[in-house]
This record gives C-alpha cells, sequence and structure tokens, in this order.
C-alpha cells in the first residue's frame, strides 16, 4: 500500500488555499502528497469575493488570482467609500487553474480523480479508501462537505441564482457596486440583489435569498429580468451561477483522531449569517501550513478542542433565528444596518473584530423588539430541543427540596419518574444501535452480536466481581464523557475519559457509604478511605471541572458540574438516574435523532421490542428478590454494565462516522 504523509480530501477552495500556502512555504518539495478530488475543476462554478484592508496579505499573495477590486459602494444614500477596506473578486477557475498548475510541478504529488469513500483510522496511519483503492497517509486535511445535522428549527439556506450580463451600451462604473439592494419582493423570505460591475457594460448581477426554503429559478430569473428591464437595459447573459450555502452554526466536523484536520466548510469556515469563507480559508491554510513547517503534530489523547462560545456566536444565533422563524424581518434589520452604519465597520464587525462599545450602539439603531423576540424565542426553543442541558439541574433542585421537607411519598414519586424515564429514554436509547448499524448487520444476527458480549461481561462478573466493576467503571468514564463532549461540541478521545473520571467520582465519592453497601452485597472488598481525603478529593474534582468549564467557556459544562455537586445531598440511585437518564440518555437519543433523521415516535417504535424486554427482565429481577432492593441493586448493576459494553461500542462508532 502507498503511503504519504498527507492527504487531501478534496480540491476545492480551502485545500487549494493550503496547497499554495505549502508552496508559498517551500515546504511541497519535502512531503509526499496524496490528492482526491473526484471534480475534473474545469468549470467556473463559483466566484468568491470577500473584503480585506490592504495591509491584508491575502490581497499580494493572491494577486494573480484576484479578477477584480471595488472601492465605493451605493448604498440607499449615494455613494460611499468603503476606505480602507477593498471588496475583491475570485473566479474558481483561476484558482483551480492555479492550484492544479503547482500540484502538476511536483512529482511528489499525486493526484487521483476519485471520491474518497472509506476512512479508517490506525495507530500508525489513517487509511483512506476509493473504490477498490486504498492509501496510507500520516494525515489528512478532509474538506468534504459536512452532513448538517440543525438541533433547533428548519436550516436556514443562502441560495442564489447569479448572472454575467452584458450590455449594449456604457451604465455602470466599475469601481462602484451593489452590495445588498433590498429594492425586490420580498416573497416572504429576505431577498436581496448583488451588483458587481466588471466594466461599463458588464456586471455580475445576482439575486439571494436567506430562509428555509430554497430560491426557485423561475422566481430569480423573473426578479432578475424586471431588476434589470426596469431602468430600460437590454442586456444578454453570458453566465448564470447558481449556489446554496447552509447557513448554519452547526457544519463543523471535529474528527476525535488529531491526524484529520477538518479544512473550509468542514471546517465550520462559512460564517453562518453571510456565507463568506474565503478570508477565513485563507487564514486558516496559513495556520495550518505553520503547524505542518513546525512539525507540530497534536496527540488524539492531549488535543484541547477550542471554545466556539464568544459574543459573536451569539448574535450569529440570534440573527439565525430570525431568518428561521421570521426571514421577512431580515430586510428591516438588514436596512437598518446599513442606513446607521458604514459598511467599512460592517465588514469589521462582520470580520468579528468590532469593539463592544461600536456594538452596542449598532445594535441600539437596529430594530431591538426584533432582537428582544429573537432572545425569548430561542431561550425556549433550546429549553425544548435540549432537555438534557437543564433537566437534571431543575429534578435535582425539586429532589434536594423534596428530600429535605416534602413527604417521603414524594421522593419515591420522584424516582418513580426517574425508572419511568429509563424506560422512556435510558434504555430505548440503547435499544436503538441495531438500527443505527442495520444496514451493515441484518437485525437478527446483530442482536445475537450483542447478546453474546452482554453475556460475557455477565460472566465476567460472576468470574471477579473487582474486575468486573473497575472494567465498568472505566469504559463508563469513557462513554459517558463521549457523549458530553460531543453533545458541548468538545470532541477529545482524553477530555472525555477525564470528564468521564470526574463525572463519576462525583456521583461516587459522596455516596460512599451507600457503594460500600453494595459491594458488601457483591462480594467485593470496601472502599475505606479516610473521610477527609474523600472531601478533599471531592472539593479538587469540583474546583477541577469547574475550572475545565470556565476554561471552554462552555454553560452547559458548568451546569452540569454544580448539577453533580448537589445530587450529592440525594441517595445513590436518585444521583445516579439523574444524570443517567436525565442528561446522559437525552443526549445520546438526541445524537441518535440527530444523525439519522428520526422522529420520536419513530425511535419509540423502532426500540418497542427491546424496551418491553428490559421491563419483563426488571419485573422478574424484582419478582425473584423483591425484598431486597440492596441486592437488587447489585444485579441491575450487573445488568446495566453488560448492556452497556456493546451499547458504548456502537455509539463510538456512530460519533466516528455520522458527527
Ligand atoms: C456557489 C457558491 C458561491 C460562493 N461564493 C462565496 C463568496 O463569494 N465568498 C465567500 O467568502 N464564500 C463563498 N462561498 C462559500 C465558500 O467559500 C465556498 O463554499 C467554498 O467553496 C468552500 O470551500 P471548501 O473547500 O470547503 O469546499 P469546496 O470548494 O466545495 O471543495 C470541496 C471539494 O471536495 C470535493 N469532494 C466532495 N466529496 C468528496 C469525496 N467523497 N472525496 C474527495 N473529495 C470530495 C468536491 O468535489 C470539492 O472539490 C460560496 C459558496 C458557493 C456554493
Amino acid at each position: 500500500m502507498n503511503r504519504y504523509d498527507i492527504g487531501f480530501l478534496g480540491m476545492g477552495a480551502a485545500n487549494g488555499l493550503l496547497l499554495l500556502e505549502l508552496e508559498r512555504k517551500n515546504l511541497l518539495h519535502t512531503l509526499k502528497i496524496l490528492i482526491l478530488e473526484p471534480d475534473a475543476k474545469l468549470k467556473n462554478d463559483k466566484t468568491y469575493c470577500f473584503w480585506a484592508d490592504s495591509e491584508h496579505k491575502i490581497r499580494t499573495e493572491l494577486r494573480d488570482v484576484l479578477s477584480h477590486q471595488w472601492d465605493t459602494i451605493a448604498t440607499a444614500d449615494g455613494l460611499e467609500s468603503l476606505e480602507d477596506q477593498h471588496y475583491y473578486m475570485v473566479e474558481s477557475t483561476a484558482l483551480y487553474n492555479k492550484v492544479k498548475s503547482v500540484a502538476q510541478s511536483y512529482e511528489n504529488i499525486v493526484w487521483i480523480r476519485g471520491a474518497v469513500d472509506g476512512l479508517k483510522t490506525r495507530t500508525d496511519a489513517v487509511e483512506l479508501s476509493s473504490g477498490d483503492y486504498t492509501w496510507e497517509v500520516e494525515q489528512v486535511f478532509d474538506s468534504r462537505p459536512p452532513r448538517i445535522k440543525e438541533p433547533m428549527g428548519p436550516l436556514v439556506l443562502q441560495s442564489f441564482v447569479g448572472w454575467r450580463v452584458e450590455l449594449q451600451e456604457d451604465y455602470w462604473t466599475p469601481n462602484e457596486m451593489t452590495l445588498m439592494d433590498f429594492n425586490i419582493p420580498q416573497n416572504g423570505f429576505t431577498q436581496f440583489m448583488y451588483v458587481l460591475p466588471t466594466g461599463t457594460k458588464e456586471a455580475l448581477v445576482e439575486m439571494t435569498r436567506f430562509g428555509s426554503e430554497p430560491l426557485p429559478h423561475e422566481l430569480a430569473s423573473n426578479h432578475l429580468r424586471n431588476y434589470l428591464l426596469s431602468p430600460g437595459l437590454s442586456f444578454d447573459i453570458v453566465h448564470e451561477e447558481r449556489g446554496t450555502i447552509p447557513m448554519t452554526q452547526y457544519a463543523e466536523v471535529k474528527d476525535q483522531d488529531a491526524r484529520i484536520i477538518s479544512t473550509g466548510a468542514r471546517a465550520g469556515k462559512i460564517k453562518a449569517t453571510t456565507g463568506y469563507a474565503f478570508k477565513s480559508m485563507f487564514e486558516h491554510a496559513k495556520e495550518l501550513a505553520s503547524g505542518i513547517a513546525q512539525e507540530r503534530k497534536e496527540s488524539s489523547w492531549l488535543r484541547l478542542p477550542k471554545s466556539e462560545m464568544d459574543r459573536f456566536n451569539f448574535y450569529d444565533h440570534l440573527l439565525l433565528h430570525i431568518l428561521k422563524h421570521k426571514p421577512h424581518w431580515g430586510k428591516e434589520i438588514f436596512e437598518a444596518l446599513f442606513a446607521t452604519q458604514k459598511a467599512s465597520k460592517v465588514f469589521q464587525f462582520l470580520d468579528e473584530k468590532s469593539s463592544v462599545k461600536w456594538e452596542l450602539s449598532m445594535f441600539a439603531r437596529l430594530p431591538v423588539l426584533k432582537f428582544l423576540w429573537a432572545l425569548a424565542a430561542s431561550f425556549i426553543a433550546f429549553v425544548v430541543a435540549k432537555p438534557s442541558r437543564w433537566a437534571p439541574l431543575l429534578f435535582t433542585f425539586f429532589a434536594s427540596i423534596a428530600v429535605v421537607l416534602l413527604p417521603t411519598y414524594i421522593t419515591y414519586g420522584l424516582q418513580a419518574i426517574l425508572v419511568f424515564l429509563l424506560f422512556l429514554y435510558g434504555i430505548p436509547h440503547g435499544a436503538l444501535d441495531g438500527y443505527s448499524h442495520a444496514n451493515k448487520d441484518r437485525l437478527p444476527k446483530f442482536i445475537l452480536r450483542y447478546c453474546f458480549i452482554m453475556l460475557l461481561v455477565v460472566l465476567f462478573w460472576a468470574a471477579s466481581p473487582v474486575i468486573g466493576l473497575v472494567a465498568f467503571l472505566v469504559y463508563s468514564a469513557w462513554h459517558f464523557g463521549e457523549t458530553d463532549l460531543r453533545e458541548w461540541g468538545f470532541p477529545s478521545i482524553g477530555l472525555s475519559f477525564l470528564w468521564g473520571t470526574m463525572l463519576l467520582a462525583m456521583i461516587l465519592l459522596p455516596h460512599l457509604g451507600e457503594v460500600n453497601t453494595v459491594l458488601e452485597v457483591m462480594g467485593i472488598t470496601r472502599v475505606d478511605w479516610p473521610a477527609e481525603f474523600v472531601n478533599m478529593a471531592i472539593r479538587m474534582t469540583l474546583t477541577l471541572g469547574l475550572f475545565m468549564g470556565l476554561w471552554f467557556r462552555s454553560i452547559p459544562w458548568i451546569v452540569a458540574m454544580v448539577t453533580l455537586s448537589l445530587t450529592a445531598t440525594l441517595p445513590l440511585a436518585t444521583a445516579f438516574g439523574i444524570y443517567f437518564v436525565l442528561q446522559h440518555s437525552l443526549s445520546g437519543w438526541n445524537h441518535l435523532k440527530l444523525s439519522h433523521k428520526w422522529t420520536n415516535l419513530e425511535m419509540w417504535m423502532k426500540a418497542l421490542p427491546f424496551t418491553i424486554g428490559a421491563v419483563v427482565l426488571f419485573l422478574l429481577v424484582f419478582r425473584f428478590d423483591k425484598n431486597s432492593m440492596l441486592a437488587w441493586s447489585s444485579y441491575f448493576l450487573v445488568f446495566l454494565s453488560a448492556i452497556s459494553l456493546p451499547h458504548i461500542y456502537f455509539m463510538s462508532k456512530l460519533y466516528k462516522d455520522r458527527f
């Protein structure tokens, strides 16, 4: 099998810019490179536009592919200078041709026309495959289009139809562009025109829609025609460009394996509220090339993912919520923005380089009530879509009050709710593994395999309860950590394991008395650690957990840590049930739902036979030993550990393949 230093999956804009940066840094001759790209890259399929100030390196380094530049923008109030900013255009063919000619000039670069259909990680290499061919590479730059799973509401699309037109007489000024002209019918969405003149008689005129339904071609053609005919222009269409860009904050694919690095749209480089990506991809290419130059190799275990929680993400979130549910509000918002602010300042804001003071004054001049509506409505949507983020804290709060102030039957009632939810989400979320992988394994065979692994775990417990328990704790820590960190957007092998260990410590250490009672029933030696040591370990875990939550600027992380610390006052079964059912199972349920685009009802129906089986098993165990809740809890532990192992394996596979 051929082995390469670097594998490029796709050679579109992002990987093309990276290849050019490696050439600029004089690194290409030192690397054995494999490029896998299914497209011939002959067509001018995209026109890339972006703004940059005169100092920006993109201007000089991509000089030979820049086809046009604008310095003035036409607004409702007349012409406005872009000041130190310039707006540029790059034809995709110019970029592709440059990239191809660089690749062809190196013998150590192999360009294969084919789509990657398999990617396997091994300890010594990443294995890529396309049809019957396979290759080994050390590092992968993956720009395959991401599969988007929008967790709340519909996916907003930026869809557009652009015409390159030629006029019969002079009309445009080549240096003056129109960015967002809303003087066209809105059709219930946010719709506007761009006009980018490339000569006095030539321009790219593009109609764009922001909304969850794509712009129909016929409608766009009518609007474009009317737009050009209304000032009395006669024109020929030279070229048409169409496209759809998902406007989402959930496009980024982060592989747990540090050797697989996403680029371009897959790395979340398309700004959710504008669809612009070119300049960010150029900057990302520089960052990645420096890493290659310094031979910086991250370990998958130690890699710390970056937080995406910042104020610009929050602004994007509010605007996207408006575009999802009230797309006809866009015109008023964008018109107010460009009427009250200079375009150069708006560009700075979109580059996420504005100051908080400027942003506050900018928002004050926008329709504030619409943004307050977005804040309230998106909060409610979040609460409904992500119960695993708030339900554990709320339940713990009520349970803590109930334990102290309310009659005992209320506490039992809360435990009964947890058991009910266990059968509603906990068991079914595991039972769906079969359907999740049914395309590869037929269901009966799959169930047999699943049961066989379960039986092995039970035999393991029977042979040596200590090893059974330790193994269960280790794989549970891994799985709980992996699910939470995937949910919070920080996939990392080391961090998953660390977080999982911490959360188990926060559940088990404060309940050491109850843990010891269960251990005794199971014939395992008690854990008799001094109280001061246990308290210190709890305090240290809590401090570290809160510190990590703050470090990664993750509210759900901090909420989870606070919840876990509050469950210390509740019985062990309740504390574990709260975490397992309300946080872990609900998150896992949602991950399956999003990955497979299933509905809740579909999922319950698919899982029904397994859920009934689990209920029957539960009742049988309960019936044979109903006088001993304690012994029952140890059976439950063994049962849980048995169903967990195959489930963990299949969920991990799902995260790797589909997230
Ligand atoms: C029509 C259009 C116009 C745009 N205009 C602008 C703009 O003006 N300004 C701006 O900033 N942004 C713009 N964008 C957004 C963004 O810059 C582009 O989407 C950009 O192409 C993203 O770069 P990329 O490398 O992630 O994707 P691409 O350029 O699409 O490259 C991905 C490559 O992966 C290949 N591929 C797909 N599947 C496989 C597979 N299985 N194996 C191997 N290779 C595969 C594809 O053939 C493709 O060549 C535009 C997007 C579109 C769709």
